[in-house]
């Protein structure tokens, strides 16, 4: 829309997507080790001012800068935090008031600060901008049969939708697509529960293990989440219920009620990089997917790259250039 080109979404408002299950974390640091997310520099500043930029057009609140108070689960995870602050790691805090949480929380081993953390609104976010393309005809809310498309050679064609090039953001549906099947997805199932705190200040985000986050609304926090790569169905499952409840008692000392529990699953690919650009060699068929577990924070980014190098040919990021899988994708 920004380089003024006419574009639909063509979307079936799924009721259940990874983007609608999500908490909307953008964290500038990942995994065990905690080290810097991949292109942490660029994108995260990038996905900060898109969301300040999207929300005002929206005139919703789209993103909120929280810092995230993280609560050592064991003494190694204590013990590799305090080495990154010392290794310079500007982002991690040894946070200077350990008793601050003591009437919230049970922590033992205390706690660190991850500044640079921010919570995306999906909720708000997802449903604004669906009504903008609505209000504004670029909806079709049905689903997009891949056997209806049309191939031509320097077109498509999908019912009464005539364009010059599509673009594949449809998460896991892209399994079903025999032009991006072969690539290496790894779908990563995540479940997390919605519950309400009355009494927990909902300006930081809370981790021990598990993360808690505080929503838009009131006294609602999200709560999760696994990580599953073999799972037998979608659906949210008993054993995660109880797993996370437990936990939540254990550590929370407030009343909680939970209120909802849902799962959905992720866009992962094997090698946790995302597929951005045209198919090599039909060039009038697109991708912008994979994102995995860091959708908020990938998907400005790379949706710029591929409008980028759609509208001015500028070059993908190599790593997550779908021509990677020039050879898997030829044949
Ligand atoms: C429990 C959980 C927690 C998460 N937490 C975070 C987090 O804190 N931070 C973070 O950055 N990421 C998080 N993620 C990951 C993040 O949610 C994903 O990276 C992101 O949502 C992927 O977005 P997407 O638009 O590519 O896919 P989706 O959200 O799957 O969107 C695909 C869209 O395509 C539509 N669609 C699909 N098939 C069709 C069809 N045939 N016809 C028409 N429409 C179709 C669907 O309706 C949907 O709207 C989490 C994921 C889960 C499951």
């Amino acid at each position: 829309m920004k380089e003024d080109k006419t574009f639909v979404v063509i979307d079936k408002n799924d009721s259940i997507t990874p983007s609608k299950v999500s908490a909307g974390i953008i964290n500038p640091v990942t995994g065990r080790r905690m080290v810097r997310v991949w292109l942490a520099e660029e994108v995260l500043a990038f996905a900060h001012e898109a969301y300040k930029e999207i929300g005002k057009f929206l005139d919703i609140i789209s993103i909120s800068q929280k810092n995230l108070i993280d609560f050592f689960p064991n003494v190694h995870q204590r013990q590799v935090f305090l080495e990154r602050i010392d290794e310079g790691e500007n982002y991690l805090q040894s946070y200077p008031e350990q008793n601050q949480f003591n009437e919230f929380f049970n922590y033992a081993l205390g706690c660190g600060e991850i500044r640079g953390c921010y919570v995306v609104q999906l909720q708000n976010l997802l449903l604004a901008w669906r009504q903008h393309l609505q209000k504004h005809g670029r909806l079709h809310e049905e689903t997009f049969e891949f056997e209806d498309l049309v191939i031509n050679k320097e077109s498509i064609q999908h019912h009464d939708i005539h364009a010059e090039k599509i673009i594949f953001c449809d998460g896991l549906s892209t399994f079903q697509n025999s032009f991006f099947k072969q690539l290496p997805f790894a779908p990563n199932k995540g479940e997390a529960l919605i519950v309400e705190i009355p009494n927990l200040p909902g300006h930081y985000i809370y981790k021990k293990g598990f993360v808690l986050a505080p929503l838009e609304e009131g006294n609602l926090f999200w709560f999760g989440s696994n990580y599953q790569w073999d799972f037998p169905h979608p659906n949210p499952t008993g054993e995660f219920y109880e797993q996370a409840q437990t936990h939540l008692q254990a550590w929370l000392r407030l009343p909680f009620e939970v209120l909802e529990h849902r799962a959905a699953i992720r866009p992962a690919t094997l090698e946790r990089r995302p597929f951005v650009g045209l198919h090599p060699q039909q060039k009038n068929l697109g991708i912008l997917n994979g994102m995995g577990t860091k959708g908020c924070s990938l998907a400005p980014w790379f949706a710029n790259e591929l409008v980028q190098n759609l509208v001015y040919n500028k070059e993908i990021n190599p790593h997550a250039d779908v021509n990677r899988f020039q050879k898997i994708l030829s044949s």
